[in-house]
């Protein structure tokens, strides 16, 4: 098969695993600069051009879009999608999950659990906005943060109101979340493949920090999945429409709660704790689904 991988850097760990898997299973690949690409538009017949050329069809693309780039990233997976070639997962899935707020609350609809969670912009009544998520201990999150990067613990009531006090005057949007401090400073990364979940790692935090993000320090280690831990991840990547991706669930005393589905997730981490081939897996999902125009909406929604 002819397949693109869209990614901004060809040494970036998950992208040279993705090619040395393409290459393993004789695929011919190539990868491509998402922010390099340009496109036609406006003719009958889309394309992509690159280095000045038309690029010829591919069968299957795989979006490797960072947080930064997603505006543009989707635009050019979505005319790949309407010349036909098949996502590994689709833009429209890709913009939905890149979106806090709309990601919980498609999730929330579906009913799968979820940390206690509030959404404002400039609440009006903060100590109302806490009370809604059940009081101090709590999280506030800026929506636009990776990383772990705008993600605060709030331990006290009085806490909570300024560091809400000051997010207000930033005027971004921001979510307030219970904590879950019964996860102990832990967080489970789901790698979902094609509705499975086929690679897990718990990541603990360093000692005196709640967030558990390997570029944070946190440490990644083995563990088994309970049933409904496992339910959970693979309901949370059907929700999002999306075939791969990074379920991020806590253990808390009222069961597993979904934090964040991440639809270009990194395989270093998890390639590295569990031992197992990701990438082939992947390579795999698409050689058994990859059809020309099999794209559920062809960018359109
Ligand atoms: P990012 O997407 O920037 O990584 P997250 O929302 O995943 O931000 O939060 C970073 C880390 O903080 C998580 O991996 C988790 O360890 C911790 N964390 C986030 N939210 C909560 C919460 N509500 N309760 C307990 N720990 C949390």
């Amino acid at each position: 098969m002819r397949i693109a991988i869209l990614s901004r850097n060809p040494k970036l760990y998950s992208t040279r695993r993705l090619v040395e898997a393409c290459e393993q299973r004789e695929h011919d690949v190539q990868v491509l600069n998402t922010l390099k690409c340009y496109m036609d538009i406006a003719s009958h017949r889309p394309s992509i051009h690159y280095k000045g050329v038309g690029l010829e069809p591919f069968d299957a693309v795989i979006p490797r879009i960072g947080a930064s780039v997603t505006f543009y990233g989707a635009a050019v997976l979505r005319q790949f999608e309407m010349m036909g070639a098949y996502p590994l997962n689709e833009s429209v899935a890709i913009t939905r999950s890149r979106d806090k707020l709309r990601s919980l609350q498609i999730l929330a609809r579906a009913g799968i659990g979820l940390p206690l969670t509030g959404f404002a912009n400039m609440p009006d009544d903060t100590k109302d906005l806490i009370r809604l998520v059940g009081g101090a201990p709590l999280v506030v999150k800026m929506l636009e943060g990776t990383q772990g990067k705008g993600v605060v613990l709030a331990e006290t009531s009085k806490a909570a109101e300024s560091l809400i006090d000051a997010f207000k005057g930033l005027h971004a949007h921001f979510l307030v979340q219970e904590y879950i401090k019964e996860a102990g400073g832990a967080d489970i990364r789901c790698l979902v493949v094609g509705g499975k979940v086929v690679a897990a790692m718990k990541r603990q935090a360093q000692a005196g920090e709640f967030r558990s993000n390997l570029h944070r320090g946190g440490t990644a280690s083995l563990l088994k999945l309970t049933p409904e831990e496992r339910s959970t991840a693979t309901r949370a990547a059907k929700k999002m429409g999306l075939n791969v991706s990074g379920v991020d669930l806590l253990r808390s005393n009222h069961g597993p709660v979904v934090m964040e589905v991440n639809s270009s997730p990194g395989l270093e981490g998890i390639e590295t704790a569990t031992g197992k081939d990701v990438a082939a897996m992947i390579i795999k999902f698409i050689e058994e689904n990859a059809k020309s125009n099999r794209t559920r909406t062809r960018g359109k929604g």
